[in-house]
């Protein structure tokens, strides 16, 4: 028995025969019925129950074995099937049960040919002798507890507190326990007071988070263990809010199902289920997890977020909306205030991440996580508030507004190679007409100017009753010099490749421009960038010349550095 308390054993068919697994058992402890009855007919799960059976009968195996003490109080229950690409085999898992109870740290994987043939078992089993299995403190006594510990008011859903038999380091023997997982504790440092300002960025600092064990007889606490992130990753295909297969990546929580966390990308999803998000504290929210089911809302926001940070690692090559790593944070089924009906006509980017709400289309909610060009928007407000900040009214604004819109439609078409054929329509899967809500080929479709001399002045103040000073009306005209260069020809070929484009404008984004400004800084900065970017280019001249005609034609002259 190791420190954990727990007996491990490692079996592999192809094991070198001088090898330690080889001389434990060789394949001929599964050579009995199962190979007989043809394990190729049956389903993974029933094939590898089979072989973990046969393991335990085997003797020549001791040390998979349960303890004939506790023997008849024993079961294995199914944690999940995996596919595992690499060596084209198949995982089952199981977790070791004692007097219907999961033994804390207990794994069986049998892994499984393509016939269901064997091909490995590893297992690390318990033996939780002499412990009462009668719990005598209530759960509700424990959350009580543990909320008392962390500070809190309440404990989230997924941290509800679940027996399991625990084995003690610190005193070397087992417990009953209870042991609520991933309970936040409040963060430090001072609470940010100024409430709802769409767009703001003050950074909230996430709540850490901690697992409490809890002991079952004595209501001690034991530990209080932090998290890290797990690496054990599922990735599948699932449906999503418009009902197409979306893959997404998910871990693997110890106590069984799966969280919507994909660590390559650094993307977490959440769900406020339908709360008031604005009071501190209530965001991110619980994580998405399955069981029981995924949403196919948090399946849209998960994947069109993993699509973005793979944009903005392969395409910008930037590490994270804050280029130091930190994570894309997205919550589903948000509520602004409180809604009877749970409709809110709104996506943004608030307290440093997104917030997806959602509208009635044919009598059903609709999340605005739908829209990849929309959650691209949102994240890429993210983005610029980490490099630009570029103030939120006026022509400013509109710059902010615009930033976002491109990106948005770049990240939404960059899989189609052929630019003729793309979409120029933002967010249309939202409204119930199918009307967008901005058109980038023609802004004056939506009600945008187009051009320089239909600009929009609105008097200060700003406030949201003014749109801010018309950021969402103006951000037309520089949407229409971004179509513009997309569409630059040369030849009667495209003169540039999307992705240089939402290069030479994150460059200006990120490099050049700052809080205030204008749109004809934005033309300059984007020269700059383009003079930069294309500088060992044989066309680097035609296509300086081309992002000026482009702005030109939309009235924004440059202005004077
Ligand atoms: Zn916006």
């Amino acid at each position: 028995m190791a420190e954990n308390g727990l007996t491990s054993f490692s079996y592999h068919i192809d094991a070198d025969e001088t090898g330690a697994a080889a001389s434990l058992a060789g394949p001929a402890a599964f050579a009995g019925p199962l190979a007989a009855s043809g394990a190729a007919s049956l389903d993974a799960e029933t094939a590898a129950r089979a072989y973990l059976v046969q393991g335990l009968a085997s003797a020549a195996m001791p040390r998979f074995a349960v303890d004939s003490e506790i023997e008849q109080d024993v079961d294995f229950r199914i944690i999940g099937t995996e596919t595992v690409p690499l060596t084209k085999t198949q995982t089952v898992k199981f977790r070791q049960h004692f007097n219907k109870i999961p033994i804390y740290g207990s794994l069986v994987t049998v892994e499984l040919d393509q016939q269901n043939g064997l091909v490995s078992m590893n297992s690390a089993l318990g033996t939780p002798e002499g412990v009462d299995p009668m719990a005598q403190i209530a759960p509700a006594n424990v959350v009580e507890k543990v909320c008392d510990t962390a500070g809190l008011n309440q404990l989230p859903a997924e941290s509800l507190p679940r027996l399991y038999f625990y084995f003690d380091q610190t005193v070397d023997s087992w417990r009953l326990a209870y042991i609520a997982e991933n309970v936040p504790e409040a963060p430090h440092g001072e609470a940010d007071g100024t409430g709802a300002e769409a767009d703001g960025a003050h950074g909230a600092p996430l709540p850490e988070l901690f697992d409490y064990i809890v002991d079952a007889h004595s209501g001690e606490i034991v530990a209080r263990l932090p998290r890290v992130a797990s690496v054990e990753i599922r990735s599948a295909e699932e449906p999503d809010v418009l009902g197409r297969p979306r893959r997404i990546t998910a871990i693997a929580l110890d106590a069984g199902g799966l969280r919507l966390h994909d660590p390559e990308f650094n993307v977490y999803t959440h769900d406020a289920d339908f709360a008031d998000v604005q009071p501190f504290g209530a965001l991110p929210g619980p994580y998405c997890v399955n069981p029981p089911a995924w949403l196919p809302a948090a399946i849209s926001a998960h994947a069109n977020g993993t699509e973005v940070a793979r944009f903005v690692r392969d395409v910008l090559m930037r590490n994270g909306i804050d280029n130091r790593g930190g994570a894309y944070v997205a919550t589903i089924n948000c509520l602004w205030g409180v809604s009877p009906s749970r409709e809110w006509r709104n996506a943004a980017w608030y307290r440093d991440q997104m917030i997806y709400g959602q509208r009635f289309q044919n009598g059903q909610l609709l999340s605005y996580a739908a829209a990849l060009d929309v959650v691209a928007h949102e994240i890429f407000h993210g983005i610029t508030d980490r490099t630009a900040r570029l103030e939120y009214a006026g022509e400013t604004g509109a710059l902010n507004e615009s930033y976002s819109d491109i990106f948005g439609i770049i990240v939404s078409n960059i899989s189609e190679p052929n630019l003729a054929a793309w979409n120029w329509e933002m967010g249309e899967e939202l409204t119930s007409t199918g009307i967008p809500i901005r058109d980038f080929r023609d802004p004056r479709r939506r009600n945008q100017p187009d051009h320089m001399d239909e600009f929009v002045r609105i008097p200060s103040p700003y406030h949201q009753g003014n749109d801010y000073g018309g950021v969402h009306i103006n951000s037309g005209i520089h949407n229409k010099a971004a179509y513009n260069i997309l569409n630059s020809q040369d030849h009667e070929t495209y003169l540039f490749q999307p992705a240089e484009v939402t290069q030479i404008f994150y460059l200006a984004l990120s490099q050049s421009l700052s809080r205030t400004a204008t749109f004809a800084d934005s033309h300059r900065a984007v020269m700059s960038a383009a003079r930069s970017l294309f500088r060992a280019d044989p066309k680097r001249s035609l296509k300086v010349a081309a992002v000026a005609e482009a702005f030109e034609a939309v009235g924004i002259v440059e202005a004077v550095a």
